[in-house]
């Protein structure tokens, strides 16, 4: 039987100024919710955007009245606030394209005060989704200003495909060494299982993804998953195609039995990722049957 999810009530809602709450913060079921605070990454100006990401592509397709614009922090408050009331949401992930470090760090600390001033948590269960910065002591002001996780996307752990995948990341932002710097770093300032990182799956050999995890997981304390790979459309991939459906869940199989072998529980995995629907979390909670099937399957059982 396929069931449809509910419309969160928070989408009928508007900002003080009118602005629609469903162009702010999109529901992602079982109660997260995420804002990409703009749709656009400077590392676009010198053609360097990651191959496999159409954000700046997204951001042509789309005007601002179809919600591709910046997000402003009262704004995100107010939403986050609004779905935390209305839809019982109990975490939120703040995402964006790539800026300058200030930049970026100052915006992230604006918005963690609105939150925190619309929700009335000092703890909202936030999750910070950065660049690799080079100064490395502004990752303390994130946790300080009420995040509980932070996350990184390394996106490729084979050094060489890194640089030709991720040029900008390589060129622009420190290089892979300085990224993996940047989560031992995190890690030391937010603790084990707060600080997630993730991999693009599908654009490098599968044993080297699976080497990345168990490294950044078991040495580096870093929550690290896998998402597939999607040919989007207007990224310099476009129209190539992604390993076939088995490779995925085998690896996605593989993931999920290292990050348990290392410790990591769901609850964690919940806390750090924006989509708590991946197929990741479907293999612990099938693993574990705490699926809602599950439950019904049980009371029919009861019942009968
Ligand atoms: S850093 Fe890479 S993945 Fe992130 S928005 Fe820019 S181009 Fe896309």
């Amino acid at each position: 039987m396929v069931e449809f999810a509910e419309r969160p009530k928070y989408y009928r809602e508007r900002t003080f100024d009118g602005t629609p709450m469903n162009t702010i913060a999109i529901y992602n079921q079982d109660g997260a919710i995420q804002t990409a605070y703009s749709n656009e990454c400077a590392l676009n100006e010198k053609g360097r955007d990651c191959k496999f990401c159409n954000l700046n592509a997204t951001r042509n397709a789309y005007s601002e009245a179809e919600g591709i614009g910046w997000k402003y922090p009262h704004h995100i408050g107010e939403t986050v606030a609004a779905a935390y009331k209305l839809d019982g949401a109990r975490h939120f992930t703040l995402t964006g394209g790539y800026v300058a470090e200030r930049r970026e760090v100052e915006y992230y600390l604006v918005v963690a005060d609105a939150i925190r001033e619309h929700t009335g948590l000092d703890d909202f269960n936030g999750t910070a989704v950065i660049g690799a910065p080079l100064d490395l002591s502004i990752i303390e002001k994130y946790k300080e200003a009420g995040f509980r996780t932070i996350a990184t996307n390394i996106e490729i752990w084979d050094k060489n495909i890194f640089r030709a995948i991720c040029p900008g990341k390589e060129l622009e932002s420190g290089g892979w060494d300085h990224w993996i710097k940047t989560l031992d770093h995190e890690v030391e300032v937010f603790g084990k299982g707060r600080v997630r990182s993730n991999i693009v799956a599908g654009l490098e050999p599968k044993v080297s993804t699976l080497e990345g995890i168990e490294y950044l997981t078991s040495k580096g304390g870093v929550l690290s998953g896998v998402t597939s790979w999607n040919a989007n459309p207007g990224s310099a991939l476009e129209g190539h195609r992604t390993p076939e459906p088995v490779w995925h869940v085998d690896l996605f199989k593989k993931v999920v039995a290292i990050l348990r072998r290392n410790g990591y529980t769901y609850d964690q995995l919940y806390d750090c990722a924006p989509i708590p629907v991946s197929s990741i979390h479907d293999i612990y909670r099938i693993e574990d049957e705490s699926l809602p099937v599950f439950h019904e399957q049980a009371s029919e059982a009861q019942a009968v």
